[in-house]
């Protein structure tokens, strides 16, 4: 059991039975009742009104009051776009957001997916001309800024999430600024222009202007013989029919003024939330395994409240902690007593199949509690109906940098801001209870909000980008929390390694190449690699493999078993090559559930892994690779190619037998679930490093020292020595 105390310091072991009903009946009162109950409702025509007089508005209102898929319905409704022609954008952080509002906003608009509504991620389009309302990732917009420099598709674009601050959404702030600011200058452009014409002239040049506009592509736009009455810009070309961008923000934490100052003091508009009374507990003592306690808890919840009395939300780090905890509980409901009601654990993270994701929106079957288990994805992005019950693990996954060791990903306490928002999560239909699985005094110490992400993680990607959309100087980029110059000399310095740039910090032909490509800059090199060396397929299907948490389950109680499975696929040569094996094993049986079963191979994370090929060979193929080029058994090319991108990521064995990263002698600890887990070899590259009680070196694999000096001769070339 796991001791609780509440917030006003009595301790409880259980929490007070309530019996209240969930509120199916408003919901079957169908979608459209439903939309008019939101709290934004009211608010419908200030928003209209606010945004048809000012460029940018923020607005600001609690989770689940209705912003994101009521705004932008509200923009469709009245006339922002125009059918075929142009189209609201709303970003979101993370990709199953994108998707899964997307999909809502369609049932409620009453068309297909892809059609009037639709939503663009990486790798996968469900969009088409005829959309008016686009679901999108900030990072997809950055990119489609590269194409498009003026986002002339767009006739508004919705910044949502703004608090959560993400680097993408930093950096988009920074260039949507930029964007309106220009659409701002060619619209009195286009206004003198229409004042000094002949009228008749202005409806054929309307509709010809549009016509070409939605179908261009950067390419064609430069052999396009220009257009008679056309308005031309010295910078952007023809422009004609270009009109100002409205910018929306949106965040569901108070601290609004620093978007409102960002803009030039745009007006701010509050809408009003609905929130019941939580009550919330804190452990007693600090919990040594917050995935023990969180599934301890659900047991406890579950069996002491009656499920009729809401579901249960569990926040933990990422897809790793939510798989363990899944197992736990089904292996718990599989031995609860007759009359007990069913637990269905519905998990809920970014590389969960779509038709899964759902599974968390849909009410649970009879005699039935759903458990959700998820990730910072259901603090503010996503509100999932039904919810009662809000277990709080306090921490979450993030991407931190140091230039000594270069990007780690970490599990870190939550900030207090996202400790309420999670409680906030138990209270939006009813009365609700959260539990933390951490103490009052543990909560005391949080800082109180997070730091932005661009303080606190590696910029290559983003220099690449900004260099790309041609943002020559980026210490002079308008950014609305400025990273730290070290940081970005960082970047520019690996880009600078890895071709990118040159060295007058320009881009390269190589740099323009990777910016095209939607991965992080060191995996598109390696790619690119790939090429010459003749190993595209086998490059592709590891870099599909990595992109998952794990490929394989390791029980607690079977970790011997699961290991001596794991060693049928094992390379002498590490990880990378053990993952191909795995692949061309799981590709022969046809993804076998029962072989999957016995090997402990996650065949949810391997479909996944299929799927994210098939996506990478397509864009491959767009951006002209010869995807079928193999090495067959000539694998050392393989090794190679990754370390033209990953010759950051290297370690050196020391005579005390410890690995000690090449860049800045930090200690590196190989993961236990490795193949190279206690060989020494001279030396190793790995993936990734994940920082817990310490740095950890995630997915390994041995390296010739004298090919990391090959692969970056403009760093290493002294390691020759070596
Ligand atoms: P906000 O953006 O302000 O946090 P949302 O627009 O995401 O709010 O959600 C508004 C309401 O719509 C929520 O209260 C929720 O009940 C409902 N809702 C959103 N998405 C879904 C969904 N996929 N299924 C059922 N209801 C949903
Ligand atoms: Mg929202």
């Amino acid at each position: 059991q796991v001791a609780f105390q509440n917030a006003n310091g009595t301790e409880t072991k259980s929490k007070p039975t309530k019996k209240t009903k969930v509120d199916y009946k408003a919901r079957a009162l169908g979608l459209r009742a439903q939309r008019e109950n939101l709290p934004i409702y009211s608010a419908r025509s200030a928003i209209i009104s606010k945004v048809r007089e000012h460029s940018t508005v923020v607005i600001v209102g609690e989770t689940g009051s209705g912003k994101t898929t009521q705004i932008p319905q509200y923009l469709l409704e009245s006339g922002f776009t125009t059918y075929g022609q142009t189209c609201i954008a709303v970003t979101q952080p993370r990709r199953v957001a994108a998707t899964s509002i997307a999909k809502r906003v369609s049932e409620e608009v009453g068309t297909p997916l892809g059609a009037r509504v639709g939503y663009t991620i990486r790798f996968e389009d469900c969009s088409s001309e005829k959309t008016q309302l686009k679901f999108c990732t900030d990072g997809l917009l950055l990119r489609e800024i590269l194409s498009d420099p003026l986002l002339r598709r767009y006739t508004v674009v919705v910044l949502d999430e703004a608090h959560e601050r993400t680097l993408r959404t930093d950096i988009l702030l920074g260039m949507l600024k930029d964007i309106q600011r220009e659409r701002k200058r060619v619209a009195e452009l286009n206004a003198e222009a229409e004042r000094t014409q002949h009228n008749e002239y202005s409806d054929s040049r309307n509709s010809r202007a549009t016509g070409t506009h939605i179908k261009f592509t950067d390419e064609a736009e430069d052999d396009q013989p220009p257009i008679g009455e056309a308005v031309v810009d010295s910078v952007y070309g023809d422009v004609t029919g270009i009109g100002e961008l409205k910018i929306i923000v949106m965040s569901a934490t108070l601290d609004a003024e620093r978007f409102s100052e960002y803009f030039d003091q745009a007006p701010i508009l509050y809408v009003a939330g609905r929130q019941f009374p939580v009550t919330t507990y804190f452990t007693t003592q600090p919990q040594s395994d917050y995935l023990d306690a969180a599934h301890l808890t659900v047991l406890q919840i579950h069996t002491e409240t009656p499920s009729t009395s809401g579901d249960i939300l569990v926040f933990l780090s990422g897809q790793e902690d939510i798989e363990n905890v899944e197992r736990l509980l089904r292996e718990s409901a599989a031995q609860f007593p007759k009359g007990v009601p069913h637990l269905l654990p519905c998990p809920i993270f970014a590389a969960l199949p779509q038709a899964q994701q759902s599974l968390v929106f849909e009410p649970a079957p009879e005699f039935t509690r759903k458990v959700i288990l998820a990730t910072n994805i259901a603090e503010t992005s996503l509100t999932i109906p039904g919810i009662r019950h809000v277990v709080d693990s306090g921490v979450h996954k993030v991407r931190g940098f140091d230039p000594r060791i270069g990007e780690s990903l970490l599990v870190e306490p939550i900030s207090k801001s996202s400790a309420r928002q999670r409680t906030g999560r138990a209270g939006r239909e009813a009365a609700g209870f959260c539990y933390r699985l951490y103490t009052e005094a543990d909560f005391a110490q949080l800082d109180e909000d997070s730091v932005p992400e661009i303080k606190r993680c590696q910029l290559s990607m983003v220099v690449l980008q900004l260099k790309a959309a041609g943002v020559n100087d980026i210490l002079k980029f308008d950014f609305m929390d400025r990273p730290s110059k070290r940081a970005l000399k960082h970047a520019l310095l690996e880009l600078y390694a890895l071709e990118a740039l040159d060295d007058k910090g320009e881009l390269t032909q190589l740099g323009r190449w990777m910016s095209e490509f939607p991965l992080e800059p060191t995996y598109s090199k390696v790619i690119y690699a790939s090429q010459k060396l003749g190993c595209t397929r086998e490059v592709i299907d590891i870099v599909s493999l990595l992109s998952v948490d794990s490929l394989f389950y390791i029980p607690a109680d079977k970790r011997e078993e699961s290991n001596a499975a794991q060693m049928t696929f094992r390379s002498k040569d590490g990880d990378h090559l053990t993952y191909l094996n795995l692949l061309r094993a799981y590709n022969k049986v046809n993804g076998d559930r029962e072989w999957c079963h016995e090997h402990y191979v996650n065949r949810r994370n391997m479909r996944h892994v299929l799927d994210v090929r098939e996506q990478l060979n397509r864009l491959c193929t767009r951006l002209s690779l010869d995807t079928s080029k193999s090495c067959g058994a000539e694998l050392d090319a393989v090794l190679k190619c990754f370390l033209s991108g990953f010759f950051h990521n290297c370690a050196l064995l020391q005579p005390d037998g410890s690995y000690k990263s090449l860049s800045g002698s930090q200690t590196v600890h190989i993961h236990p679930g490795s193949s190279m887990f206690s060989k020494k070899v001279p030396a190793i590259f790995y993936d990734q490093l994940v920082f817990t009680n310490k740095l950890h070196a995630r997915a390994v694999s041995a390296a010739d020292p004298l090919w990391i000096a090959q692969a970056s001769p403009k760093l290493y070339g002294r390691i020759s020595q070596l």
